[in-house]
């Protein structure tokens, strides 16, 4: 039944949210619509709208056109949890076809910020990761990702003014829809997200990051290092294995250079694990010549894996071994402590139940 609903959707039926504007001037040509019209009806879409019906100022007979030849991607809110402490939201969201997938809002002096999902599960199986326990399902649409955003400044009548890409799934495994999904997000007439206030987190598929700089977009590029040695990155991140630390570091100059953007390393801090001074010193042989900033996070202990978090003490020293050779290293707030803010965790869960409950 999931199999079909797929398929009519994603096949029979256009993603109209996932359209360029032009792409919805060439749809409407058939109708033999005013270019106007175009416009307009992209900024419904842009807007998240969850019925036709909704866009009132397009004719009846053209909402009926557009409801017979296309769907309107939806993120459905399935749980929502605040955090009493800091007022962190996490959502888990139904697709239209079942899936599940996970958002967290968090609000900055600067500004609120949703961390997206870009696959439903990932293909890229990094042992300290819940995201990437069962593998991946699917990618999502441009329209699925921007849904996220949509469905979340609706539901809470705010502005999410930066988004990060580092919700569940590899952004660069599914480079088509995210780079459609960044030009969507930063169009005027849509959400107007600048792609300044963009992050995009990758593990490290150095093909991509190469075809990403000929696009030279002005986003942040946060690499998943976690580890400076290549024997320690490949047991705990397999990408390791077919792309290591020195093609990716070579990627990340390259990059650097056509873009002349800063890159962001993100380091999960494991006890015992990533966290000597040797490694503080490889971190800072590998990165010379980069322009870059170190986010250190401790890291998220899954059930699945006995990785565990470093005490304070000596997560303040990684950082110090880190300052003191020059680098600029911040350790990550953590926000939505009580409601589990990290990733991957709340669909897990939701998977786990419908086996308990087909069982
Ligand atoms: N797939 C991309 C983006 C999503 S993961 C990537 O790997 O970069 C977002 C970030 O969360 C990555 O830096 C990832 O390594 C980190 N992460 C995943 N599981 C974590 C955990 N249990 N504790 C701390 N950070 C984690
Ligand atoms: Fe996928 Fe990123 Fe998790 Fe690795 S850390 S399994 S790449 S989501």
């Amino acid at each position: 039944m999931r199999c079909f609903i797929k398929r009519v959707n994603r096949i029979s039926k256009i993603d109209l949210k996932s359209l360029y504007i032009e792409e919805i001037e060439e749809l409407l040509k058939q109708e033999n619509a005013p270019k106007f019209r175009a416009k307009q009806v992209y900024k419904w879409l842009q807007s998240g709208i969850t019925d036709f019906d909704e866009m009132t100022n397009i004719p009846k007979d053209m909402r009926n056109y557009l409801r017979s030849v296309g769907y309107l991607a939806d993120t459905k809110i399935e749980r929502k949890l605040v955090s009493s402490i800091d007022g962190t939201i996490k959502y888990l969201y139904k697709l239209n076809d079942g899936e599940y997938i996970e958002s967290v809002v968090m609000k900055y002096e600067h500004g609120i910020t949703v961390c997206v999902s870009t696959e439903v599960g990932c293909p890229m199986g990094c042992k300290f990761c819940a995201s990437g326990l069962d593998g991946k399902v699917r990618d999502l649409t441009a329209s699925e990702i921007l849904s996220q955003i949509t469905t979340a400044n609706r539901d809470n009548n705010i502005r999410i003014s930066n988004v990060v890409m580092m919700g569940i799934g590899e952004p660069l495994d599914n480079f088509d829809n995210t780079i459609r999904f960044l030009k969507l997000v930063s169009e005027k007439d849509g959400l107007n997200i600048g792609l300044r206030h963009i992050s995009l987190s990758t593990s490290g598929l150095v093909n991509r990051i190469n075809e990403l700089s000929r696009y030279n977009l002005p986003i942040t590029l946060s690499i998943s290092l976690h580890s400076p040695f290549d024997k320690t990155r490949s047991e705990i991140m397999p990408v390791n294995k077919k792309w290591n630390i020195a093609s990716l570091m070579t990627a990340c100059r390259d990059y650097q250079k056509v873009t002349g953007r800063r890159i962001s390393f993100e380091y999960a801090l494991i006890d015992g694990v990533n966290d000597s001074e040797e490694y503080a010193e490889e971190i800072y042989k590998i990165t010379r010549g980069i322009m870059c900033h170190i986010n250190l996070i401790p890291v998220n202990p899954v059930k699945e894996n006995d990785y565990k978090k470093p005490n304070k003490d000596k997560i303040f020293r990684f950082q110090k071994l880190l300052t003191r050779r020059g680098l600029n290293a911040t350790i990550r707030r953590t926000l939505g402590a009580d409601i589990n803010a990290s990733c991957g965790q709340l669909r897990q869960k939701k998977e786990e139940e419908n086996i308990e409950n087909i069982q």
